[in-house]
């Protein structure tokens, strides 16, 4: 009964008064010295179960989960791709991670200069000049970047207030913009999905501070116009901020610093082998050209007397984001990462990541269409085509009925200026037969809503919890039992 498949009971409605896993019965317990004043009045509400009970009551509910390691996660602006495993085994190494963080740079040698070639790598890859691998995240990366942008402002004794944003942007973005005390300017993109410069100039000026700009952007679309974008902004004397946390469509193709912009961030766990979502911390950069390099966070690394560093600048750094050198461990995985692919490999990921996007837009396009009106980059924005919206079914219905077929749902209701989007990035590491079994569920799902429209809104039917009511749920969550 207990390891049942469709055995949906909480290990509270399992309970079973008296039961007991054995070490429970210590008779040390009893002695814990709480004073009396302390204590319980009443027993607390557990689940009373035998040890064997509640090993196979996780054990069942663990093999519930959806991982990336189970299923494909189609997730778009996510990338949810294989990391390596030996990546792992690299970060776990004792002098990597048991080292204390305070240890004094001269028993840190190994890790300040894994730090420091890894800095020399990712500004090469970038075709940039300095970097802060402190941040914790992108968005994190995001609020370093504006903080550099401030200190560059008021070191030449400029006042720019403005952050002027596409409406293709991540909501990261205005958000970072808003956190710091900017104005958003909100920029409508064309109607083919490309930041219009036209509307660029009308909106910057002497007030812009950034143009905040993501490469590929959130439509998965690239901006062609991006050098004279830049050149735009530079007149306007602004900065140019790259969100680069769609770097796989682009990794060892294009360095973002050809393009024009001034700096970008990258997300580690995305793009540089540490797993999305789930299982530890992610980690973030600033990567930037030398008019902004003297005001990034410190500690950075540096050689010296043939060994190497920390250091702390020459006082104009907007001081730390982040403890210590950041989330080295995820660190560690970046490096073993980058030591693993040459420059002509890293050009194969995006390529591949590229391909399989427009794989699956291509095998779907009668269906689902597409956006882009030619090819996309590393992810593609569909939405459910006209048989299935004259039934009244809609992006949800979609993506609940794939959950039935084995498949993640993908991004949906994103980027916001697509009604309806259905945002899928396949990554670089799905095979093509994993692609062709969720186009074939995608087409499936269309088949089963043209034909009985209500098992699609009643979907999902095969998994223990069935369709929420997501309105109750957010504003009236039920945390407790
Ligand atoms: C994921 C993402 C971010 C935010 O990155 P986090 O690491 O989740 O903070 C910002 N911009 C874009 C385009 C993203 O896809």
């Amino acid at each position: 009964m207990i390891c049942s498949v469709t055995d949906n009971k909480l290990s509270i409605e399992k309970s079973d008064a008296g039961r007991r896993g054995l070490w429970c019965k210590n008779p040390l317990r009893a002695k814990a010295k709480i004073p009396a004043n302390l204590r319980r009045k009443s027993p607390p509400r557990l689940p009373e179960l035998s040890e064997f009970d509640v090993v196979r009551h996780f054990t069942r509910l663990s093999r519930l989960n959806f991982s990336v390691d189970t299923h494909f996660y189609p997730l778009g602006s996510c990338t949810m791709k294989y990391n390596p495993r030996f990546n792992e085994e690299a970060a776990a190494l004792q002098g990597f991670a048991a080292l204390h963080p305070l240890a004094h740079d001269t028993c840190a040698q190994g890790t300040l200069e894994l730090l420091h070639d890894l800095s020399a790598r990712l500004c090469e890859l970038c075709g940039l000049d300095a970097i802060t691998l402190q941040p914790a995240a992108g968005a994190h990366s995001e609020f370093t970047g504006l903080l550099l942008a401030k200190a560059y402002f008021e070191a030449k004794g400029e006042t720019r207030t403005e952050i002027v944003v596409p409406d293709s942007a991540h909501g990261t973005n205005p958000a970072t913009a808003s956190m710091m005390g900017f104005t958003t300017v909100n920029l409508a993109s064309k109607p083919d999905g490309r930041l219009d410069v036209e509307e660029l100039k009308k909106h910057i000026g002497p007030k812009t501070a950034v143009l905040m700009m993501t490469v590929p952007n959130t439509l998965g679309i690239f901006e062609t116009n991006i050098e004279e974008i830049c050149r735009v902004a530079h007149e306007a004397g602004a900065l140019v901020y790259m969100d680069g946390a769609n770097l796989n469509a682009l990794i060892g193709l294009v360095k973002p610093g050809e393009l024009g912009i001034d700096m970008m961030h990258l997300n580690f766990h995305k793009t540089f082998s540490t797993p999305h979502g789930g299982g530890g911390p992610g980690a973030g950069a600033i990567v930037c050209r030398k008019h902004l390099a003297p005001f990034l966070p410190v500690p950075l690394v540096k050689k010296a007397g043939g060994g190497y560093v920390s250091d702390f600048g020459d006082g104009r750094s907007i001081g730390k984001v982040k403890a210590f050198f950041g989330n080295t461990g995820v660190l560690v995985k970046a490096y073993a990462y980058m030591l693993a692919h040459s420059a002509a490999e890293f050009g194969e990921i995006a390529a591949c990541s590229i391909i399989n996007a427009n794989y699956v837009a291509a095998l779907l396009k009668d269906l689902y269409p597409s956006y882009a009106r030619e090819y996309c980059m590393h992810e593609c924005v569909l939405t459910p085509g006209a048989d299935l919206t004259a039934k009244g079914l809609k992006t949800l219905d979609v993506a609940k009925g794939l959950l039935d077929r084995g498949f993640h749902a993908p991004t949906i209701y994103f980027p916001l200026i697509v009604h309806e989007a259905i945002m899928i990035e396949p990554t670089e590491t799905e095979s093509k037969e994993t692609l062709d079994e969720f186009v074939a569920a995608m087409r499936d799902v269309h088949a089963s809503g043209v034909a009985d429209p209500q098992s699609l809104k009643d979907a999902p039917r095969t998994l223990p919890v069935k369709r929420l009511d997501e309105v109750l749920a957010a504003r009236q969550p039920n945390l407790r039992w």
